[in-house]
């Protein structure tokens, strides 16, 4: 069987009639038209092909982004969101109710994690977090009322892989939904393909890939979907974070550019890790043979998108991460802030940032250390120079000899 390709998938949605420009016009209305009564009704009872109710539920512009969204993913249907957070928020709230528990990867995301063990627990739903590269303890923690396992494709910062068809068999050995963040590597890894049930991402990262808005998505089966946007009891019509019309036309034309920008950015990394590992300094990076989950990915990415644009050094101490930092953004290598998947390099020191809403206990647990800089490698055309600056930096602070 020819592997499924999500750049050429979404090559297939095009849609042609003559008032159409090659990009679909942007949507500027929050309420539309309808010939009949009868046919409102019966749209606000479910879809009706061809009509929108109302902006929060579906609009021309979001329909058009989701159509290529799906198609990339592989799923039936998707929906796009205000924000990263509200894609997870929705899907999370949607499928946990009262008295249900679900399993967690430790290493997510710094808001997830809050939301996890800060918030939804409030209403009654238990979370017990794991290190979900660990199968067993995965299945240790499952129990009769487990409805979702959770966790990223590549964690952050320490890039570890997660092995998603074997989580999807413990999910329904326990008739749980199995909910993957994709965020760090759109493309490189179809989840839906490999077995998630949904797969969530941030489009403020990769997708959009830009660094000029703050976008989320939900790709999932027609049902789910359907069921998020029901009118009396979906969590995403009835919360409301749908995504601007506006953005999801912009970030509709940055997706068609998705699959030569993950190459670059994979390339990009690639090399800055090999060359980290000639100066002494040691590159956490899953393209590298001796990454722990190398093996894991190799088996289960698309290979032609590389093995994404994150790579992670340590250098010991918070300090000597900040100095560093600082020094390379005076050289013009990228710059220091947090977020990922820009044009431009990005750099941030992970337990005092991005991470920080994971407790010290959990960030020593996973590994993490306080010196870590994680990289988001950019589409840089020579790459070699870069270094070059990133070495003068090391040299300058006494780092490397
Ligand atoms: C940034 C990020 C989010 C949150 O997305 P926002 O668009 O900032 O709300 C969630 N998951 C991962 C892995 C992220 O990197």
């Amino acid at each position: 069987m020819k592997k499924f390709d999500p750049a050429m998938a979404i090559n297939s949605v095009a849609e042609i009639s003559p008032e159409k420009g090659v990009n679909p016009n942007i949507n500027d209305s929050a309420t539309f038209c309808f010939p009949t009564g009868d046919l409102m009704t019966e749209t606000f009872h479910g879809e009706t092909e061809g009509y929108y109710l109302y902006s929060r539920h579906w609009n021309p512009s979001n329909m058009s982004l989701c159509k290529a969204l799906a198609a990339m993913e592989g799923t039936e249907a998707a929906w796009a969101t205000g924000s990263g957070m509200a894609a997870i928020t929705c899907t999370l709230m949607q499928l946990l109710k009262k008295g249900d528990h679900c399993v967690a990867s430790m290493t997510v995301y710094g808001g997830t994690f809050a939301f996890l063990k800060n918030y939804i627990q409030e209403y009654g739903v238990e979370v017990t977090f794991v290190d979900t590269t660990d199968l067993k303890a995965v299945e240790k923690a499952c129990k009769k009322n487990t409805k979702v396992i959770y966790t990223e494709t590549m964690s952050n910062p320490l890039l570890r892989i997660a092995n998603v068809p074997e989580l999807r068999k413990i999910a329904d050995k326990f008739g749980a939904k199995l909910v993957v963040d994709n965020t760090f590597t759109p493309m490189v890894f179809s989840p839906y393909a490999l077995g998630a049930h949904i797969v969530v991402y941030s489009m403020t990262k990769y997708i959009n890939g830009k660094n000029d808005c703050v976008a989320g998505a939900i790709c999932a089966d027609s049902k789910f979907i359907n069921d998020l946007i029901d009118v009396t009891n979906g969590t995403a019509m009835l919360l409301g974070p749908v995504l601007d019309s506006y953005r999801a036309t912009s970030i509709l034309k940055n997706l068609y550019t998705l699959h030569i920008r993950m190459k670059k950015h994979s390339e990009n990394a690639m090399y800055l890790a090999q060359e980290f590992n000639k100066i002494g300094i040691k590159a956490n990076y899953p393209g590298l043979e001796e990454h722990i989950d190398h093996k894991l990915m190799k088996k289960e990415f698309n290979e032609q998108f590389g093995f994404g644009g994150m790579i992670a050094i340590d250098l010991g101490t918070a300090e000597k991460a900040n100095n560093f930092m600082q020094k390379m953004q005076e050289k013009g290598v990228g710059y220091l802030a947090v977020s990922l998947g820009y044009f431009r390099t990005l750099f941030s020191c992970s337990g005092k940032s991005t991470s920080s809403e994971v407790p010290e206990e959990y960030q020593k647990k996973m590994g993490m250390s306080e010196g870590l800089v994680r990289y988001s490698v950019g589409l840089d055309n020579d790459m070699a120079y870069t270094f070059s600056k990133i070495k003068e930096a090391l040299k300058e602070l006494k780092y490397i000899k």
